[in-house]
């Protein structure tokens, strides 16, 4: 999704009266005009972005 997407998702979000915090289940990459702006994941649910999990539990 675009930032300016993301920014919209962000103010949805805001203004629900969600009770409990969003898990970023499903994240997509932010894109801006020329391309992925910033190697981040947006969260498609709520708008924030999330730091793409690289590796969870690296073993050494
Ligand atoms: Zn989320």
């Amino acid at each position: 999704m675009t930032i300016n997407q993301a920014a919209e998702l962000r103010v949805k979000w805001k203004q629900r009266a969600h009770l409990s915090p969003c898990e970023h289940l499903n994240l997509e990459l932010e894109w801006d005009d020329v391309g992925p702006s910033r190697g981040i994941y947006t969260c498609i649910i709520c708008g924030e972005p999330v730091a793409h999990k690289s590796q969870e539990s690296v073993s050494n």
